[in-house]
């Protein structure tokens, strides 16, 4: 009687929600200075102070129906250019408002870029370790998902790995860098190697294999690291943007989806997207919001607390003797689990009130994921068990 898969997707918790509830719980009973969960990717630095003067502003001098009306479906012309002028400003990247699509965050994003690209016995790729949504919405579309092997350890792109899945059904391969959940920034060389081999395989089978750039984390970058625009240098790219982390609004979902004019059948694409959104029952990104972006969309997150818990947490793990991928990006870490299993690791820590994501579920046995978007005192408060935790599987 229901769609069974349905049903399954809506009765099993993620592992990293029920590691958050039983956070909470134990906090309840032990007190939460006790608890150290790095489980969720909540942004914890607060939006900047213009987001909230955006809002005051918009409603002294706007026209309540205007704010809270629909809008054009695919969202307020003024918002688009403000966010061309902003790519433009940046990367000189010829971005055009009619290019942009105003939606509600990357997930519904990808899930309408899936849609417009699924026609039969359609493949589409994520590279591991992956946000594991991929899987759930490209098959929610009737495409398959494939899985590339993570490039261990550092988790930058192995062309050879992705050549391997590559098959003529490859309708997309999904890039997200800065990545979750290693905090990677994939390198210019790497993007290129990519951009060069999915350029090859597309002439030789006839038909562009895009490249779908889910980037909510592009602004959260340390250490001077480069995030590429990738549309620079692989025109056949769709970019997935989102508000949700860079300006710390995962709640009010907004967010955009760029279609290049150089990608191959651009005009024809934009008009898939925005049905297949259409036929997911997209009516328009949050009016306000909109109204929000046009006036915040040059903003920048201030970094300086994610990147202070970045490197106590780096610098404090790797002395002890954990291994981990460069975290130049994101709020996350990617950790070598000591002794191999991160399951049983994971479950330790759990006995000791560390609360850390085993790498399976994003494709990656084997490895941890710890999301600092947390206080600086819980990371310090965190420290010696992380400590007890390896002497113990040393010994
Ligand atoms: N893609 C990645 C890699 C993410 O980590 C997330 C959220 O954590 C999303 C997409 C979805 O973000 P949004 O809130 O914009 O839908």
């Amino acid at each position: 009687m229901f769609n069974q898969e349905a049903v399954r997707l809506g009765s099993n918790r993620s592992c990293i929600r029920e590691l958050f509830e039983y956070g909470r719980r134990r906090a309840a009973e032990v007190g939460p200075e006790n608890v150290y969960d790095y489980s969720l990717g909540n942004p914890s630095i607060p939006s900047p102070p213009q987001v909230e003067q955006a809002i005051r502003d918009i409603l002294s001098d706007t026209d309540s129906l205007r704010i809270h009306g629909y809008t054009s479906s695919i969202g307020d012309p003024e918002t688009r250019q403000a966010i061309a002028d902003d790519l433009n400003a940046r990367y000189g990247a010829g971005v055009k408002a009619e290019n942009l699509f105003l939606g509600c965050g990357a997930a519904p994003e990808l899930v309408a870029v899936f849609r417009a690209l699924a026609t039969e016995q359609t493949e589409i790729l994520a590279i591991a370790p992956y946000f594991p949504e991929y899987k759930p919405f490209v098959e929610s579309v009737g495409a398959v998902f494939k899985a590339v092997a993570p490039d261990v350890p550092d988790f930058q792109i192995r062309p050879e790995a992705v050549a391997a899945m590559l098959t003529p059904h490859t309708a997309a391969v999904i890039v997200n860098s800065p990545n979750n959940p290693s905090g990677v920034v994939c390198t210019r060389q790497t993007l290129e190697a990519l951009a060069a081999l999915l350029t090859e395989k597309s002439r030789e089978y006839g038909h562009p294999i895009y490249i779908i750039s889910d980037e909510p984390y592009r602004e959260l970058v340390y250490g001077g690291a480069e995030v590429p625009f990738l549309p620079l240098i692989y025109p056949d790219t769709i970019v997935c943007y989102s508000y949700s982390k860079s300006l710390s609004l995962p709640g009010e979902r907004i967010g955009y989806v760029y279609v290049p004019e150089a990608a191959t059948d651009s005009k024809t694409l934009y008009a898939a997207i925005a049905g297949a959104a259409r036929a997911s029952g997209h009516v328009c990104a949050p009016s306000l919001w909109q109204k929000v972006i046009a006036r915040c969309a040059s903003l920048r997150p201030d970094l300086e607390s994610y990147d202070r818990n970045r490197r106590t947490l780096y610098e404090a793990l790797t002395a002890f003797g954990y291994e981990t991928a460069k975290p130049d990006g994101a709020f996350y870490l990617f950790v070598k689990a000591p002794g191999g299993d991160a399951n049983a690791f994971s479950r330790r820590a759990q006995e000791k009130d560390l609360l850390i994501v085993p790498g399976d579920g994003f494709g990656c046995p084997g490895y941890f994921r710890l999301s600092y978007c947390v206080s600086h005192d819980m990371i310090l408060r965190s420290l010696p068990v992380f400590e007890a935790l390896i002497r113990e599987t040393e010994n």
